[in-house]
């Protein structure tokens, strides 16, 4: 059962970290709040060190090629 995901902001395009059974997170960058159950989920991981690895990256990839991977 993997309790992290990450998804992606409606408005600014950021990834947020989130844990599983979360309802709505506040985003970090842009200040709206994102409703997991609509946000598009990148990624999901086990625990929080995994999903700072796949947060890091995440964020490195989107920053070479200026677009989302979808995993899902
Ligand atoms: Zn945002």
């Amino acid at each position: 059962m993997k309790s992290f995901l990450i998804v992606v902001c409606h408005k600014c395009g950021g990834f947020l970290l989130a844990k599983a059974g979360q309802k709505i997170r506040t985003c970090p960058y842009c200040g709206v709040t994102v409703f997991l159950e609509k946000a598009k989920k990148v990624a999901s991981a086990s625990d929080a060190n995994e999903a700072s690895i796949i947060l890091r990256k995440l964020k490195k990839d989107a920053v070479l090629k200026q677009k989302s991977a979808k995993l899902q």
